[in-house]
């Protein structure tokens, strides 16, 4: 199997990251190829720095603070497989990484050959020149997004929680943990709420995105706590009750549309009328202005934009190919009432992606 093995920030300690590379050689010598994505390198940049507690929030602070960081965390994780005579490989990836093709194609062969030569890959954000694991969660999606890249089986989310929980343990003495999710929906998501630790920037939240766009692209996801002992081997031999487990969708969907549905922000909202709903989420077609019913939002030709039905829910998430005025001037008329200039199609079907 393809593993990969993600540990967030408030994990990464000498103990912590030694024990889990001794569990890493473990599942290599079972045969299985490992890929880290690490958090830790702000935390670790700024204890070296000893400016108190508190980390700073200008997130271009921390993108400096990274920089001190991320060698001393690859020497923590050098120095954790150095009895197991492993080498670790320093993969440092943006998001942009996963939208421009000759990119992503670079980084899955630099990953492809790291494990050809025998080599653990570990991967973190390139925080020094790109912020958005910053701002967005300890690098669960950048995971997320790895397992799909490198065609991962498990992706496995360590954190310092036992797995996704059915409230907040701080709030409700008798949360339990769920050990098994079929299919992410809204409840789940409410169950996840906000909030991250004061280490990281992660939190369920962002682990439950990561899961759904890991569970979309056909990989299985666990959720689960770092400090267990034999916690990757456990997960690799299906066992139960080792954190939580979301089961993955039949129909991986493309890098392409994996990266339109979950890793873009939406720059807006287009509203459909239910003859267009339904040709979008049965039909397979793209949206024309003749079924947009309300635009909200300020977005231009290639932005992402959440599309909803009448009922207000969102279904699809695309890229649009008018932009919000144009779109709103010229809804719910047909084709052939168009201006010339006007594109005939507001959302393409090959730029459109069903989220529910
Ligand atoms: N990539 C970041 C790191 O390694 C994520 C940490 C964070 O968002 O706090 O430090």
């Amino acid at each position: 199997m393809i593993v990969v093995v993600k540990v967030g920030s408030s994990s990464v300690t000498t103990e912590t990251v030694a024990r889990l590379c001794g569990e890493i050689a473990l599942a290599r010598e079972g045969g299985h190829t490992v890929v880290v994505v690490t958090s830790g390198a702000i935390a670790a940049g700024w204890t070296a720095l000893g400016r108190g507690k508190k980390r700073p929030g200008d997130p271009a602070v921390l993108q400096a603070v990274s920089a001190v960081g991320q060698h001393r965390l690859m020497r923590m994780w050098q120095d954790g497989l150095d009895p197991h005579g492993i080498l670790a490989g320093q993969v440092l990836l943006a998001p942009l990484d996963f939208v421009h093709r000759t990119q992503y194609l670079h980084a899955r062969g630099t990953l492809g050959h790291l494990v050809e030569l025998g080599v653990v890959p570990v991967v973190n954000e390139n925080d020094a020149t790109s912020d958005e694991e910053i701002r967005f969660g300890d690098n669960d999606r950048l995971a997320a997004l790895v397992a799909h890249l490198v065609g991962a089986h498990l992706l496995v989310l360590l954190t310092d929680a036992p797995g996704l929980l059915t409230a907040d343990p701080r709030q409700v003495a008798e949360a339990s943990l769920i050990e098994e999710v079929l299919e992410i929906d809204q409840a789940l998501e409410e169950v996840a709420g906000g909030a991250g630790s004061a280490v990281g920037s992660g939190g369920m939240a962002s682990k439950l995105a990561a899961a759904k766009i890991a569970t979309w692209s056909g990989v299985e996801t666990a959720i689960a706590d770092a400090g267990r002992p034999g916690v990757v081997g456990a997960l690799l031999g299906g066992e139960t009750g080792v954190g939580t487990v979301f089961r993955a969708r039949v129909g991986r969907l493309s890098a392409r549309k994996l990266w339109i549905a979950f890793a873009l922000g939406a720059s807006g909202r287009l509203v459909v009328d239910e003859g267009a709903r339904k040709a979008l989420a049965e039909g397979g077609r793209s949206l024309l202005p003749a079924g947009v019913v309300g635009v909200t939002g300020d977005f231009g030709p290639e932005d992402a934009v959440e599309i909803a039905g009448p009922d207000g829910l969102v279904f699809a998430k695309g890229l649009v190919r008018v932009a919000a005025g144009r779109s709103g001037e010229w809804m719910g008329r047909r084709s052939d009432q168009l201006p010339d200039d006007m594109a005939p199609v507001v959302v393409h079907r090959d730029d459109l992606v069903l989220v529910r």
